[in-house]
């Protein structure tokens, strides 16, 4: 069967991390651009012969990327904010590589001072890219060469096979800002679309045969105007750009109402992601015009599970019988970037599990496989059914007692006892806290000793006591000094975790941890985020030793301290045999049974982090509500194990709150503490409109700054609150946790904070 295998785009970072290496080596001046550019050089050609060697068609260039892709498409395209001329003009012999970089992170040499350009999450992945800026009279023009330089470095080692990759112009210009107001980025369209064509016509002379144009906003909602410049852009480059094939590229969500407008765009292929959607499949069979080419992304990449090759094979062979193999490709989901490189380098998976999962390399060969079964052959076949089987009945992963305990979860086991009203009156009267109390959101810095102490652990230089009287030393320490300053609520400063959800994926079942299964976060950052293989239960108590502990050393309120049951979702790879909502729910119980044996060992403040609930939105407004019904009643599933005296707190950054305002107030926390400093307060906004009725502590200092915010500024952020909200609702404490932050800057904010709050109190 001529059907094709297509891949979108390959992990960029190296089998170990190279480039993030080499580009951090870079940066600290230790090595030169040579040498990185070499790192960079050979990663892409071993990601080409890899591909290659798996059969893979249409190879993609132009994926690499040494910071961001999005970032890449700016430079190409020339819109380099005037703030970066200086460096241009600085930076030795007009080294386009430093001003890229400038861009990424900023430019403090030279005796400049310039800022980096704003990163936000891709989608709703956890890659984040740099967010173009636009001005009303942005121009484009060709700035930066790479598309074409990597491009002929591929067709060396790939041949026809080399597929250039660009963010296609409607989906780049919705992915930017407007720098000023008096115009709106879409109708930047009729000046953008120029250039694209001219890259694309000169990518052709340079031998290309196919162009994949990436356009995942073509799955998300859409304005008229949006879609008009769709159906604008597309047809003034089919007009100007004759002899070269285009593939659109779609992804992250099934394509709706929009189906209609993709599937006419006059190109010659549309990618679908038929992992997330695969019912789009009917309905775009429904409408494709005679020979438009569809790639079908059957093979998920934006998980590490094995690919059931039972069910793409249903939608393979619909697509075959519909619109015969000619027309059909086979491909990953989508970029292959969200995936870790290769599962061949973890060595301490347990190997039953091990042969139900599959990384990007792995990926590209199931890929291969399902066009071979496509093509007849059963053994392959037969082999992969026997492995999805007997993942479908492993006691590594179900557990009756976890099933039963969820599937009997009841509308009460959602409910705190009493009404927050009841519950805040019992609280004063235990807790008798003054106005304004102050606390703080739980970490405290993690200093290299402390983090030295976690790698001598795990290199066995020192002993598991040695390690708990270290880390104790450094609770008691904290504690004294939150006790000298005159902080309300302390905390006890989690020293002894490395991260917040790695904490507990390692002292819950059903999580497992990787040795190299990076995935790029941003630029040089990665992350190697647990895998949840099996139902999550909770073996033993996980923080209880240290919150009790912490508790014995002081008369005042210690606050206990966990991670929600959405944020271990949202930060983790998830199960891909069961909805994310059953997941959640196993997690909940684990964290309610956590919060209650923490209220057992005499805890009463325990807060619930969450900041990971908004991230975890659908991409479709339509899909939000399922979405917020069963992740806050997750949330308050881990909440209500316990008795009204019991102050239950929780914890979100970087939240937007306004449209979700109903379902913040549905979570019926007592305390919810919000970063709110660096919009002025002006997030919290949502929740005067709203009336909110609980307590709230709205952040007074940023913590993503090493700067010591003064007390008169602090006081006044105060007084703006209070005048929103109930004075005697209001607590005080910084955005965030402190463990990014150094002793010295720390100790000064905090106790300039509780003078803050003094003062405050004097004036109410
Ligand atoms: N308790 C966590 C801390 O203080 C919360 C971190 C977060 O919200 N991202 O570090
Ligand atoms: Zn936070």
């Amino acid at each position: 069967m001529r059907m094709l295998k297509n891949n979108l785009g390959y992990p960029r970072m190296g089998s170990h991390r190279q480039l993030k290496k080499a580009c951090e080596q870079y940066w600290s001046g230790k090595i030169d651009q040579k040498e990185l550019n070499l790192v960079a050089r050979k990663i892409r050609e071993e990601n080409w012969q890899l591909q290659l060697n798996s059969g893979i068609d249409l190879v993609p260039s132009n994926d690499f990327s040494y910071y961001d892709q999005v970032l890449d498409m700016s430079l190409l395209l020339g819109a380099i904010p005037t703030r970066y001329t200086p460096v241009l003009s600085s930076v030795s012999n007009n080294n386009e590589l430093d001003l890229y970089f400038a861009m990424a992170r900023g430019y403090q040499k030279d005796g400049l001072d310039i800022t980096a350009m704003e990163m936000t999450k891709w989608f709703d992945t956890n890659y984040h890219y740099i967010v173009p800026e636009f001005t009303a009279d942005q121009q484009f023009k060709v700035f930066s060469e790479k598309i074409y330089a990597e491009y002929n470095h591929a067709r060396q080692i790939a041949g026809k096979a080399a597929k250039p990759v660009l963010l296609g112009p409607v989906s780049y210009l919705l992915a930017g800002k407007e720098k000023e107001s008096g115009f709106e980025k879409i109708d930047l369209i009729k000046k953008l679309v120029p250039v694209y064509v001219e890259v694309i016509n000169q990518l052709k002379s340079y031998g290309a045969t196919w162009i994949q144009l990436d356009e995942p906003f073509l799955s998300l909602d859409l304005s008229k105007k949006e879609k008009e410049a769709y159906v604008y852009a597309y047809q003034e480059i089919a007009k100007q750009c004759n002899g070269v094939k285009l593939l659109v590229a779609t992804y992250f969500e099934g394509l709706l109402d929009n189906t209609q407008l993709a599937v006419n765009l006059p190109v010659d292929a549309l990618h679908i992601d038929l992992v997330r959607a695969p019912q789009q499949l009917e309905e775009v069979l429904a409408l494709v015009p005679d020979n438009l080419i569809l790639s079908l992304g059957v093979v998920d990449g934006r998980n590490v599970w094995k690919n059931n090759y039972t069910q793409s094979l249903v939608l393979i062979n619909r697509a075959v019988e519909a619109i015969g193999a000619d027309r059909v490709m086979v491909a990953p989901s989508c970029s292959l970037l969200h995936t870790p490189f290769d599962l061949d380098q973890e060595t301490e998976i347990h190997p039953e599990i091990k042969n139900w999962m599959a990384f990007a390399k792995q990926k590209l060969h199931e890929v291969q496989e399902l066009h071979q079964i496509a093509n007849g052959n059963t053994e392959l076949l037969t082999a992969n059914q026997q492995t999805i089987a007997a993942r479908q009945k492993s006691t590594l992963i179900h557990k009756t007692i976890v099933k039963d305990r969820v599937a009997a979860i009841t509308d009460s086991d959602a409910e705190r006892k009493s009404a927050f009203p009841v519950r805040q009156q019992l609280q004063q009267q235990r807790f008798k806290l003054p106005l304004f109390p102050t606390t703080t959101i739980g970490s405290f810095p993690q200093t290299d000793d402390i983090r030295q102490l976690r790698a001598k652990l795990k290199k066995q230089e020192i002993t598991a006591e040695q390690y708990d009287a270290a880390i104790e030393q450094a609770t008691i320490a904290a504690i004294r000094w939150q006790e000298e300053i005159g902080l309300d609520v302390l905390v006890h400063g989690e020293f002894e975790r490395n991260d917040m959800v790695e904490y507990f994926g390692e002292r819950l079942d059903g999580f497992l941890f990787t040795k190299n299964g990076w995935v790029q976060s941003y630029g040089s950052r990665c992350v190697k985020p647990p895998v949840i293989y099996g139902d999550v239960s909770r073996p033993e108590d996980m923080t209880v030793r240290w919150s009790s502990f912490a508790q014995q050393q002081t008369d005042r309120l210690m606050k206990g301290m966990l991670t929600g049951p959405i944020t271990i979702l949202q930060w983790s790879f998830v199960r891909d045999d069961q909805p994310r909502s059953v997941t959640t729910n196993q997690i909940a119980l684990a964290i309610r049974d956590e919060v209650v044996a923490l209220e057992k060992a005499g805890i009463g403040v325990i807060q619930i982090d969450e900041p990971a609930v908004r991230e975890g939105l659908p991409l479709r407004k339509a899909d939000w509500p399922a979405y917020l019904d069963w992740a806050i009643r997750a949330f308050r599933i881990s909440a209500s194990g316990v008795q009204d005296e019991t102050q239950i707190h929780t914890h979100m950054c970087y939240s937007e709150f306004n449209d979700i305002i109903t379902n913040i107030a549905a979570m019926d926390a007592d305390v919810i503490t919000i970063e709110t400093s660096r919009s002025q307060m002006e997030l919290l906004n949502a929740f005067s409109n709203f009336e909110y009725p609980n307590e709230i502590g709205p952040g007074v200092y940023d913590i993503h700054s090493p700067r010591v915010p003064t007390i008169d500024e602090m006081v006044s952020l105060l007084e703006k609150a209070a005048k929103l909200l109930p004075v005697q609702n209001l607590w005080v404490n910084p955005d965030c946790g402190l463990k990014t932050r150094k002793w010295p800057e720390t100790q000064q904010a905090l106790k300039n904070m509780v003078d803050a709050a003094k003062q405050a109190r004097e004036k109410t």
